[in-house]
């Protein structure tokens, strides 16, 4: 049990400098959030109110890998109460990502266990610390995969903080700026967060929809930006999952012709309710040969090891791949796949705060949102069973009334 004491002298200029000298009162008050004890200094008839807060953490139910080699299970952590700019939030929603996939099972190394994945959080409002000035109790807002960062490096102050030069703080699988206390994500019922590194859900977008947006939509929003896809280019999806289905959807509101590959010939239907114009199988090797050359830009969100110089090979000269899915092996380049028709590869990581926040107000404006199927908590192995075998439309997210 961590404890963080907060002493707030309310009420007089200078009081640092007075002297209890006539009534002192202290008192005990259970809050919600743990104990507080409340001095009251009488001066003068003026009543000056000390606050010593020893705020207890607060134990929150959870679900939690305990080695890459268990499934996930009931477990309890403790969130910190609110320090002066924090925000404590309910969490409503929690969408899951092939990424808690991955380091559940450290298939990237490095994983840190006992972990509790999700960040794809959509919460309620419920505390916020005494100088927090962007949110009050009742809103309604998001986390992605940070939640925190340097603040002083250029990306920071460029609002990519998502590069952050000292690393970002991850939502979970990370330590907190301390360097010592682990990040714990969104399968659980609340997290404390920095006002700093929330966004605000518009509107008008169904919350369970909305989830999938704090990772999928802005790691598929924000290449298509940054790398100036326009209206009319030709742009591949590889991979139509959680995150390529984000991409068919903003490629087709930003006025792109877009096309699925897929190595599952059954999603050519939803492919072309999802707003693609075009859907090609790549199973059949041929399609290689007979599309060489056609398209502008290629997002692959593909999680799996596979050929990237064959994808290559599709684009147009001076056309763009960017890598957004991270598959566990590496997979070998070859050089005349970018050489010979001047083609440029790129990776994007998902997106700053800044452009978080404008993917969501875009989505809300040209009404997008995730297809999603809501579960219980306790689907969450059978889920991740059922994303590695492609049986998800679009998007598992995790309904966390199911753990109150
Ligand atoms: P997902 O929902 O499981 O979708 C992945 C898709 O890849 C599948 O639907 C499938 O599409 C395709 N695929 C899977 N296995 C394949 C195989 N063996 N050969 C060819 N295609 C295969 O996963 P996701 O949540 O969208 O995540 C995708 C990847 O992006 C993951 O590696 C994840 O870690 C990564 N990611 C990266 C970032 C970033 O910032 N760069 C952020 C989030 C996630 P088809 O059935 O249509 O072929
Ligand atoms: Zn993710």
């Amino acid at each position: 049990m961590r404890a963080f004491f907060t002493a707030i002298c309310i009420g007089l200029e200078g009081c640092d400098r007075m002297t209890p000298n006539t009534g002192l009162d202290n008192f005990e008050r259970k809050t919600k959030l743990g104990v507080r004890t409340q001095s009251e200094l009488r001066i003068e008839g003026v009543v000056m109110v000390t606050v010593v807060e020893s705020k207890a953490t607060l134990k929150t139910p959870a679900y939690a890998a305990k080695s890459a080699k268990s499934p996930l299970a009931p477990f309890t952590i403790e969130r910190r109460t609110p320090r002066p700019h924090d925000v404590l939030i309910d969490i409503l929603y929690c969408g899951v990502c092939h990424s808690d996939i991955h380091q559940a099972r450290d298939e990237w190394g490095g994983s840190i266990f006992p972990m509790v994945p999700g960040h794809e959080i959509i919460g309620k409002v419920v505390d916020v610390g005494t100088h927090v000035s962007k949110w009050k109790k009742g809103d309604i807002v998001g986390v992605g995969c940070f939640v925190d960062s340097d603040r002083t490096c250029v990306a920071c102050r460029a609002g990519e903080e998502q590069l952050c030069e000292g690393g970002m703080t991850l939502t979970y699988n990370g330590y907190e700026r301390d360097g010592k206390t682990p990040t714990y994500g969104g399968y659980s019922t609340r997290i404390t967060v920095d006002e700093n590194y929330m966004l605000r859900i518009p509107k008008g977008i169904p919350l369970e929809r909305a989830a999938p947006l704090l990772c999928a939509g802005i790691t598929t929003y924000s290449p298509l930006k940054h790398f100036g896809l326009k209206p009319g280019n030709k742009v591949a999806v590889v991979g139509l999952g959680g995150l390529g289905h984000m991409g068919v959807k903003f490629g087709h509101a930003l006025g792109a012709h877009v096309t699925v590959l897929s190595h599952s010939p059954g999603k050519r239907r939803d492919a072309l309710r999802l707003g693609a114009d075009d859907f090609i199988a790549t199973k059949d090797e041929d399609i290689f040969i007979e599309n060489a050359a056609r398209f502008d830009f290629i997002l692959d969100t593909v999680s799996a090891k596979h050929d990237y110089n064959a994808y290559l090979n599709l684009l147009h000269y001076d056309g763009i791949m960017v890598l957004v899915g991270v598959p566990e092996e590496p997979s070998p380049l070859s050089a005349p796949s970018l050489i010979m028709k001047r083609r440029t590869l790129a990776g994007s990581l998902i997106g700053g705060i800044r452009e978080t926040q404008e993917m969501l107000d875009f989505c809300a404006q040209h009404g997008v949102a995730a297809d999603v199927e809501v579960i219980s908590i306790d689907k969450i192995n059978e889920a991740y069973e059922r994303m590695l075998k492609g049986d998800v439309r679009y998007r598992f997210v995790i309904d966390l009334a199911s753990l109150k």
